[in-house]
């Protein structure tokens, strides 16, 4: 049984202060975990005082990227030594804005995910399909080309910790939510790809949907069997949303 994650993706947003307080809102609302995670990735500025407000709490710390280096000439980046220097044990890697407005590409997701692993953070790498790119019906080209190059290199033993989070770009802020079979058929796709590529189960590999999430409607996602939890951009920065989605986990 694979452990359902739910993930706050908090974006540039909230200050120092804000971030320590929604943490522990978050911290304080959470009762029982025991078959799930709870992930929050405030920003930079805010990882280790949030750190500390959780310490003690099972709800774990991630970055909202990272840079595929230990140190160096780098100036604006921050590395995976640093990130685990504030207690971050996840990290997330190629979000679409990232790849939209930063040009991240499938190659830098690939090392990102690469080099975070051999620290490890365990890399919540993201994919996406635009809306263009689903009216046209390459779809599944897309995801299983984003998929397939984040995982060059990595092998069978690395999977353990990976989480993939399935995130259509024209669900991300719109309000336009995946529907349960739209959600379903890509989930589907990834898993079947992940042994393709593989050639086993790949069964610890958990597979979030991210885009538009909220406590509405995470019951009739979380339903589905090869939905292992959900990214939530929006929805996490307000306390009581993000803890009424843990709620509806099973
Ligand atoms: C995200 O940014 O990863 C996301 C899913 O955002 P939202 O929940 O706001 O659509």
């Amino acid at each position: 049984m694979r452990k359902w994650i739910v993930a706050g993706n908090w974006k540039m947003h909230n200050t120092i202060s804000e971030s320590v307080r929604l943490a522990t809102e978050i911290k304080e609302g959470i009762t029982d975990l025991k078959n799930g995670e709870v992930v929050v990735a405030p920003p930079f500025t805010a990882l280790q005082k949030v750190s500390d407000a959780l310490r003690g709490s099972p709800v774990a710390l991630a970055a909202q990227n990272m840079y595929f280096e230990n140190k160096g000439a780098y100036t604006g980046e921050v590395s995976p030594v640093m990130l685990k220097d504030t207690g971050c044990s996840y990290v997330i890697v190629g979000h679409s804005e990232r790849r939209k407005y930063f040009s991240e590409s499938d190659e830098t997701v690939n090392l990102k995910a690469l080099k975070a692993m051999a620290s490890g953070l365990k890399p919540i790498i993201c994919v996406g399909e635009t809306e263009a790119e689903r009216n046209k019906g390459i779809t599944e080209a897309v995801i299983g080309r984003q998929v397939r190059a984040a995982l060059a290199d990595v092998s069978v033993e690395m999977l353990a910790g990976l989480v993939i989070a399935y995130e259509p770009v024209w669900a991300i802020g719109t309000g336009k939510v995946a529907s349960p079979v739209q959600a379903e058929e890509v989930h589907d796709f990834i898993r079947r790809l992940l042994v393709e590529i593989y050639g086993c189960m790949a069964e610890d590999v958990r597979i979030l949907y991210g885009g538009s999430v909220t406590e509405d409607n995470i019951a009739e996602l979380i339903a589905i069997e090869d939905i292992d939890g959900a990214l939530v951009g929006g929805a996490s920065l307000q306390a009581g949303g993000f803890l009424g989605i843990i709620g509806k986990m099973p």
